[in-house]
């Protein structure tokens, strides 16, 4: 069974004005579709064929680029679309706010933190929040396509929400305002879906 390219769960105006439709079509129809053939070439005839990809990304071989540029690709956008939606925005609620509370000091700590690493993050990346295995938090930041489930990469751990800070991500309606992005991107996260991704993480 080959990977498939997810529906969007919303329309791609949906998160405007925050992320225009346009950046939305070409990121899921062009981006994540060139990752999602991408990663079934790569595994095709290969003994990863057929396993899921969380699997994939944790034994990934760092050397196998393919592997673990279009695994990371595939992973990331599926995530980071979930992670968002049309009435996101708010802060978190219940045991996923008490462990922001907890590891970043408040909300706005933790905005801080996770706000920093996305803006410095040079290059291609990505910035995370991620679930250690005692159930506490971190934020941190990755490279290209990698993903902190990959061995040796990032704050390990299970991430739980994930911003794409790549120029394709951002630059049709930010240009090289990365900064002004990143501060949009609080406007439409779906703090339910990583609260759920919480529960199941830790
Ligand atoms: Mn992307």
């Amino acid at each position: 069974m080959a990977f498939e390219l997810p529906s969007l769960p919303y329309a791609h105006d949906a998160l405007e004005p925050h992320i225009d439709a346009r950046t939305m079509e070409i990121h899921h129809g062009k981006h994540h579709a060139g990752y999602t053939a991408n990663l079934n070439a790569a595994v095709s005839g290969t003994a990863l064929e057929g396993q899921d990809i969380e699997s994939i990304l944790r034994s990934c071989d760092m050397n196998n680029k393919a592997l673990r540029n279009n695994g990371g690709g595939f992973y990331n956008h599926n995530l980071f679309w979930q992670v968002m939606g049309p009435n996101g925005g708010g802060a978190p609620e219940g045991a996923l706010a008490q462990a922001i509370d907890t590891a970043f000091g408040s909300f706005d700590g933790f905005k801080e933190a996770f706000s920093q690493a996305a803006k410095t993050q040079f290059g291609s990346g990505w910035a995370w929040l991620c679930v250690q295995a005692d159930g506490t938090l971190e934020v941190c930041a990755t490279a290209n396509q990698d993903n902190p489930m990959m061995p040796g990469i990032g704050c390990g751990g299970t991430p739980i929400l994930g911003l794409d800070v790549w120029e394709h991500a951002y630059y049709l309606n930010y240009q090289n305002r990365r900064p002004d992005y990143v501060s949009a991107f609080f406007n439409v996260i779906n703090w339910a879906e990583v609260s759920k991704r919480f529960e199941a993480a830790k």
